[in-house]
């Protein structure tokens, strides 16, 4: 480990900007939800509400939460709506509902107008721009869609195998569109039809110049709210770029076993970390969000002046 993450509950940094902080961008899996996607189980997989009683106390705050996910528009949407929360963000930044209700708004990087055709979203139109097949041919065997979760997807391709990035990034360089692939890290799927492979990776594929980062600049805008009362919390390397956009980054603790991740916070002064893992971690964080805003809420008597 090249350098150590400071705790958050140690952190003066951390308890200014909570003390203003009008809004979390959040990760769900591994972050605000556990093994295999449950809210209603503990960092060890037990049942335990830990987790859900901290949503309801930032709820009942009124303080802003906004999912932040390489998932797709509708199982964010779902997720959102269980959890009482209005805006979102879906497909790795490719996605932005300001409210659940209104039509998505699709970041597309530096892809230039008039790159879609009519009725078509960008997602078919990665497919026809060759995408998948110049992956295919260049690996044979080797990469596919990462079946169930390529579904309904409207602009991004997720995908896993066992490839060279680099070599596949050369590949993809030869299309008409900017198309750029992420490395999600390793996977372990039920099933596959990959060919003599031994580490599976999933991938993504996206307009190039999009992202988590991106996107929580664009919604803030859209807001009206500053980078300065911002945080975001997560748990990968791409996380880490998402908490580019916010005055504070908070990793639960468990993100600190991956290399990539410490990688990524090489140079980063405005990281910190829970103690708790996954939900827990989570639980931990939103308590210290809603001890700062306690303590530096204006008493009954300043508000009335
Ligand atoms: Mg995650």
């Amino acid at each position: 480990m090249s350098r150590v993450v400071p705790y958050l509950d140690e952190s003066p940094l951390a308890a200014d900007v909570l003390s203003h902080a009008r809004i979390t961008f959040t990760d769900l899996d591994g972050t605000l939800l556990g093994l295999g996607g449950s809210v209603l189980i503990d960092a060890t997989g037990a049942p335990a509400l830990t987790t859900v009683n901290a949503i309801v106390d930032v709820n009942r705050a009124g303080l802003d939460v906004v999912v932040c996910t390489g998932r797709n528009r509708i199982q964010t949407g779902e997720v959102s709506r269980i959890l009482g929360w209005d805006s979102f963000i879906a497909e790795l930044g490719c996605i932005v509902m300001y409210d659940r209700r209104k039509p998505a708004q699709y970041l597309l990087g530096e892809w230039p107008a008039g790159v879609l055709l009519a009725d078509e979203t960008p997602h078919q139109a990665m497919t026809r721009y060759g995408a998948l097949r110049v992956l295919t041919e260049t690996f044979p065997g080797k990469i596919e869609e990462h079946e169930p979760w390529h579904t309904d997807r409207e602009v991004t391709h997720v995908l896993r195998g066992s490839i060279d990035r680099t070599i596949a990034q050369e590949a993809l360089d030869t299309l008409e569109v900017p198309i750029a692939i992420i490395d999600n890290g390793i996977i372990h799927p039920p099933r596959h039809t990959l060919v003599d492979v031994d580490e599976i990776h999933v991938y993504h594929l996206v307009p190039r110049g999009t992202s988590k980062e991106r996107a929580i600049r664009v919604l803030l805008e859209r807001r009206g709210i500053t980078p300065a009362d911002a945080v975001a919390i997560g748990d990968s390397a791409t996380d880490v770029e998402m908490m580019g956009a916010t005055a504070l980054g908070v990793l639960v603790c468990n993100a600190l076993r991956d290399p990539k991740v410490l990688a990524a916070t090489e140079g980063l002064d405005t990281i910190v970390a829970t103690r708790g893992e996954r939900g827990d971690g989570w639980a931990e964080f939103a308590h210290a969000w809603l001890a700062a805003m306690r303590l530096s809420s204006p008493t009954p008597r300043a508000r009335r002046a």
